[in-house]
């Protein structure tokens, strides 16, 4: 493996440096006083104008759709340090730039998996930016980490699919641009266990589509929203299918493996604010006679803090060149691994750093305590830490067994 990063990525770098230097960081505050004053007028979920300003100027740039090797013509490899760089203002850069979950992932299902049909209908906008997705398998009354339990119904009745349930858990719902939702249900109960599944698009305007209600975390709502959504007799062409009934577990596999090493990948650049964030304060702030900076103890959190970034960083950019060389499906466990990694360290410098604003890193005067809300979630998202240690463990006995 290379450590030099190829032309290609440094010039996009640059840009995307230049691009969160002149335009993200700016806007964040801007950001957070549009969502107070959209929150005030009973509209916490519609996106603050600021972000369609910062969308118009990145795709001016060049930085647009950088996800999608086959549209940005990036590798992973070349990907993993601009949404690094992207996980340094995580509620503005990836939407600015069109890199934001869940549309990467829905995106890179349609681009795989769609038909012309959805293709055009919903692929294009999503890659426009003009509309947002939602990705619906998590249910409250399954132990939805174990898939196969998902018990959402999804029947054929004539040429239409008839789909009803209950998720949880649906980011970007409560958005008022969102429009489509790929939904994962049963469509065969009999069927080998993982042939029951299947995925299929619902526009969130069907009849019997119903959001319950938006759920925040640890009181923090996210924009776009994470939804309760009930589903009654939703009747939907069955021209929706993606893919064919039962290759619903194939699909959240192809879904899941380059969009994991996404969000590592943004959890480190968090890490790396993080991290500024508390030397920032360390090296202006005196307690006891001399700058926090020049205490022993502080200066081991800042030393732990980079040696465990740069070791998740090593991790996900092997995991990055794993998928590039060898494929998603050989590279499993090193993102099983990374996804695991990232979020731990993510939240050991969120916490280091929390601990030296002592208590403005607990407040809303500074922007820690709702980034450690949203890493929290990390380890959960995405299938909990227990499902990818299990499968590193499980892969590590076979690879041992076999070698004997
Ligand atoms: C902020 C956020 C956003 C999300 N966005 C989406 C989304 O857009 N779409 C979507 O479908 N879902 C989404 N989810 C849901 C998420 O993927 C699930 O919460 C996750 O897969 C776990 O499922 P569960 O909540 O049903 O937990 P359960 O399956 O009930 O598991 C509970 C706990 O049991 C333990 N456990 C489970 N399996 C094992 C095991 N094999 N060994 C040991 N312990 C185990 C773990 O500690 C786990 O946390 C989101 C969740 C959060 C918090």
């Amino acid at each position: 493996m290379d450590f030099e990063p190829t032309a290609r990525a440094t010039e996009h770098l640059k840009r995307l440096q230049e691009f969160m230097d002149e335009h993200i960081y700016p806007a964040e505050a801007v950001y957070a006083a549009q969502r107070a004053e959209l929150a005030a007028a009973g509209n916490r979920h519609h996106l603050p104008a600021v972000v369609e300003n910062l969308k118009a100027e990145a795709r001016r740039r060049g930085l647009w759709n950088l996800f999608l090797p086959d549209v940005s013509g990036l590798t992973n490899l070349e990907y993993a340090p601009l949404a690094e760089l992207m996980g340094r203002s995580i509620e503005l850069a990836p939407e600015a730039t069109n890199c934001a979950a869940p549309d990467t992932g829905n995106m890179e299902i349609l681009h795989m998996f769609g038909t012309a049909e959805h293709q055009e209908r919903w692929l294009r906008p999503l890659l426009d930016g003009e509309i947002r997705s939602a990705f619906a398998m998590t249910e409250p009354d399954v132990a939805s980490s174990d898939a196969t339990n998902i018990s959402t119904r999804i029947e054929r009745d004539g040429d239409s699919y008839v789909i009803n349930g209950r998720k949880w858990w649906t980011t970007g719902i409560a958005d008022p641009r969102c429009q489509i939702m790929v939904v994962m249900g049963k469509t065969d109960p009999s069927a080998e266990k993982h042939r029951q599944q299947s995925m299929i698009l619902v526009p969130v305007d069907t009849p019997g589509v119903q959001v319950v209600r938006s759920l925040p975390v640890f009181g923090y709502h996210d924009q776009h929203g994470h939804g309760e959504v009930v589903f009654t007799d939703v009747r939907v062409p069955a021209s929706h299918l993606l893919g064919e009934e039962g290759s619903g577990f194939a699909l959240a596999q192809a879904r899941l493996g380059p969009g994991r090493i996404h969000h590592c990948m943004r959890a480190i650049g968090l890490a790396e604010r993080a991290l500024s964030l508390l030397v920032q304060r360390a090296t202006t702030r005196v307690a006891f006679g001399q700058e926090l900076a020049r205490q022993g103890v502080v200066q081991q959190q800042i030393a732990e803090s980079r040696m465990a970034i740069e070791q998740a960083r090593l991790l996900t950019l092997k995991a990055a060149w794993m998928i590039d060389r060898y494929g998603a499906k050989n590279a499993r466990t090193e993102i099983a691994a990374i996804k695991v990694i990232a979020p731990r360290v993510a939240l050991e410098v969120l916490d280091r750093a929390i601990q030296v604003h002592g208590g403005a890193g607990v407040s809303d005067d500074f922007p820690l305590a709702a980034m450690y809300a949203g890493a929290r979630t990390l380890r959960i998202a995405d299938g909990p830490d227990e499902v990818h240690v299990r499968d590193v463990a499980r892969r590590e006995i076979r690879r041992q067994l076999e070698s004997r």
